[in-house]
């Protein structure tokens, strides 16, 4: 047996789950009501109160929720939606699926977000709406966007998948949107297995995002509890069937109540891997904003030509060395799905620096110092001084 194949491997990503989610899990279970009901009302309350924002909405998912966000917001055929290319392809799929066009725009080169100037760069006369992501985790800089955008009457859309547990300007992110949407992914901070929410401070929005994610339905479940005979259906509008289940919430809510400790976690193994790869030349770390916090959803490292090994070099020494890494964030403007779209005048430069030379080491809460100081080894030994063969 070789030294390599006794390391366990380390994995990018991994839920924190314990007994409190199995626990509340079987409570549900033994209740017998499953489906959307008193716990997924708990975990919307308690959502919206953590997140500073007067309406919460659970769905399925995330790109549930920016389905619902577009609809709500009036979004259709003839308009045009700025989003940054350097996103999970969620964020344009869902102009797509309301008929509207995606124009990409650019990110600043430090933090991978839209800002103000990318976004103005990539107007055009039918953009109606804008869809700004906390990539990684790391806040988008609002105040500007929003400027621009009531400046031209746009709603802006927050895509907050990523970013529960960080801060804007001393606030949880997403509160300075007209509307925002996350994800409890199994591979997100806060998990439900699959699952998503809206938030928004308009009750209208939140009115019609709870009836559309049941088909229209004229009276959601979560009022009728009580009601022995069920009212006369009556579907006001096509919707859709984006509904979270009471399991998800009921894990939901425990996962909520860990928040600040998952992401104190999390920002401790992040110092732990800037101290431990500081003056090793031609890595840059991420790291947060002067305008706010991030919760490191992920822990990218941009590798820069001083790095003689370069990052296809460095992420087959992580493999070897049984560490799961991954290449950072997509841009969706090449994948095949979006390579005929219109990408409008947008010069998409950073974009498409960012995706070719960064990687995402692991983050989890688990993740412990051993394994911590595995990665950076690694990381050190592949190092500038060591050429890639
Ligand atoms: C994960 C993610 C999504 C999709 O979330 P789902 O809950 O899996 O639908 C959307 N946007 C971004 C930026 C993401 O990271």
């Amino acid at each position: 047996m070789t030294a390599e194949t006794v390391l366990a491997r380390i994995s990018i990503t991994k839920p924190w789950l314990g007994d409190e989610e199995a626990k509340a899990l079987a409570e549900v279970v033994a209740s017998g009501s499953i489906g959307q009901g008193p716990k997924v009302k708990e975990f919307e309350a308690g959502f919206s109160a953590s997140q500073e924002v007067r309406h919460a909405v659970a769905t399925s998912s995330c790109t549930a929720a920016l389905h619902l966000a577009l609809v709500v917001a009036g979004i259709g055929p003839g308009d045009d939606v700025v989003v940054p290319s350097l996103s999970f392809v969620a964020t344009a799929n869902a102009v797509t699926y309301v008929g509207a066009r995606p124009v990409f725009c650019d990110v600043d080169p430090a933090s991978g977000n839209a800002t103000a100037e990318t976004i103005h760069a990539a107007l055009t006369l039918d953009t109606r709406a804008v869809i700004v992501v906390d990539q990684g985790g790391v806040p988008v800089d609002l105040d500007p966007i929003r400027e621009l955008c009531d400046r031209h009457e746009i709603t802006v859309i927050e895509d907050a998948a990523c970013a529960v547990g960080s801060l804007y300007k001393g606030r949880p992110v997403g509160s300075g949107a007209d509307l925002t949407v996350w994800s409890f992914h199994s591979d997100k901070v806060v998990t439900t297995g699959e699952g998503g929410m809206l938030t928004t401070h308009r009750a209208d929005w939140a009115a019609r995002a709870r009836t559309l994610r049941e088909h229209s339905k004229g009276l959601p479940p979560t009022d009728r509890q009580d009601s022995v005979q069920s009212p006369p259906r009556l579907h006001l509008e096509v919707g859709f069937n984006y509904l979270m289940t009471d399991m998800q919430a009921a894990v939901g809510i425990v996962q909520l109540r860990r928040l600040a400790q998952m992401v104190a976690r999390r920002r401790e193994i992040a110092a732990s891997y800037v101290a431990g790869l500081a003056g090793l030349k031609g890595l840059r770390f991420v790291a947060d904003p002067p305008y706010g916090t991030t919760n490191f959803q992920s822990f990218w490292v941009e590798v820069q030509p001083g790095f003689a090994a370069g990052r296809e070099g460095l992420l087959s020494r992580l493999a070897d060395s049984g560490i799961s890494a991954t290449r950072g964030v997509m841009a969706a403007h090449r994948q095949p799905a979006y390579r005929w779209r219109d990408t409008g005048n947008a010069r998409l430069q950073h974009t498409e620096r960012l995706t070719d030379s960064t990687l995402i080491l692991p983050v989890f809460h688990e993740l412990d110092t051993v394994s911590i100081n595995r990665v950076i080894n690694t990381i050190q030994t592949a190092g500038p001084g060591v050429a890639h063969e």
